[in-house]
């Protein structure tokens, strides 16, 4: 039995964050390891340039920052195809053929990007390339015949923006030859882990991140920051559980336990100060942290392997795409030379 691909990625606009591995490399690790599919995850470098495009540097420099922060979590080549969007060239030409298929309106109705231009503060200026990036992310799916798409909550609009490109696509050239994915999302409230500043998204292009690289210093230093209950002042203060980012991570880091439960209930009665609690947040932090980044800093010796260890990934991800293009090009009906020398 052939295996269920499944696609997804990030964007090297910096290294990952915690954010990202409850809400995505976790459960891609145990995607790989069940054995059940053919797993693909991507750099999304092409989709980087589409707000980073004066900013090069930024995305050649994260290309391995992401790539560590794949090898660090268990992802591991021998399972997993783990490529670079901008080496599959066939990516281009099947971006350019969906742009036909897509309006301009139904495009604007896209309530992620709608968020992230106004976050962006593009104003008036809103690069073509990011306004149509759902289209090329179409592509990405498409192209590999991914079944399967794990991703965060945000990403839901996009795959019904892909599922409506397939149908538009096998409609308007006859064929069935591309695949509607499913999205896999997350366990509720893991989906769009908060920033440490309360802002309801933690984002590396916000600045509200804790890193998988970060040093076990700079996490304590983030947690010590982070945003609280701003009426909480004096330890013996009731307090709010509610919307306290501290909370928020200690539910997703230390789950159900007896030791979260008493904390609660401590600090809405009164009598907890965010020191305390927050010294807590850091303990567990640490412990699901620190393995991750020994990882990282034993991988980050060899750079060269890495760089050679996505080269191979997108020379085998180029072959599965050709394959699916060939088929494209057929169905679209421009492989005038087929068959000539
Ligand atoms: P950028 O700010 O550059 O867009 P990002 O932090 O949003 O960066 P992406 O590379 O765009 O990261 O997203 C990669 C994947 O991680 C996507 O599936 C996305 O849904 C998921 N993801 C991103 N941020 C979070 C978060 N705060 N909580 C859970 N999942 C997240
Ligand atoms: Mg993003």
């Amino acid at each position: 039995m052939t295996k269920e691909i499944y696609l997804t990625g990030d964007r090297p606009t910096g290294k990952l964050h915690i954010g990202h591995y409850v809400g995505s490399l976790k459960n891609r690790v145990v995607m790989q390891n069940s054995g059940d599919y053919d797993p693909f995850v991507m750099i999304a470098d092409t989709q980087a340039f589409t707000d980073n495009a004066r900013d090069p540097k930024k995305i050649r420099d994260s290309l391995t920052e992401v790539a560590l922060d794949y090898l660090a979590v268990g992802l591991d080549p021998k399972k997993t195809t783990i490529f670079v969007q901008s080496q599959i060239k066939g990516l281009f030409e099947l971006t350019s053929y969906y742009m036909n298929l897509v309006t301009v309106a139904r495009l604007q109705r896209n309530p992620t990007v709608k968020a992230e231009i106004q976050q962006k503060s593009f104003g008036e200026s809103i690069p073509a390339g990011f306004f149509t990036y759902p289209v090329s992310q179409a592509a990405d799916i498409t192209i590999f015949r991914a079944k399967k798409v794990p991703v965060g909550d945000d990403q839901e609009p996009m795959i019904e923006q892909t599922r409506e490109l397939v149908r538009s696509f096998n409609n308007a050239y006859h064929t069935d030859i591309l695949v509607e994915p499913e999205g896999v999302f997350p366990e509720k409230g893991l989906g769009r882990i908060p920033g440490i500043d309360g802002d309801a998204k933690m984002s590396k292009s916000l600045g509200n991140a804790i890193y998988l690289s970060d040093d076990a210093d700079t996490v304590a230093a983030k947690v010590k920051q982070m945003y609280t209950d701003p009426k909480h002042v004096a330890v013996d203060d009731p307090g709010h559980v509610e919307g306290n980012v501290v909370f928020t991570y200690l539910d997703i880091f230390d789950p159900d336990t007896k030791q979260v439960a008493d904390l609660k209930a401590q600090y809405t009665h009164g009598g907890l100060g965010d020191m305390k609690l927050k010294k807590y947040l850091i303990e567990v932090l640490e412990s699901e942290l620190k393995p991750i980044r020994e990882r990282r800093m034993a991988f980050a010796q060899d750079i060269p392997a890495i760089l050679q260890m996505l080269k191979d990934g997108s020379d085998h991800a180029n072959k599965i795409a050709e394959a699916t293009m060939k088929e494209v090009r057929q169905a679209i009906g421009v492989n005038y030379f087929a068959g000539l020398k």
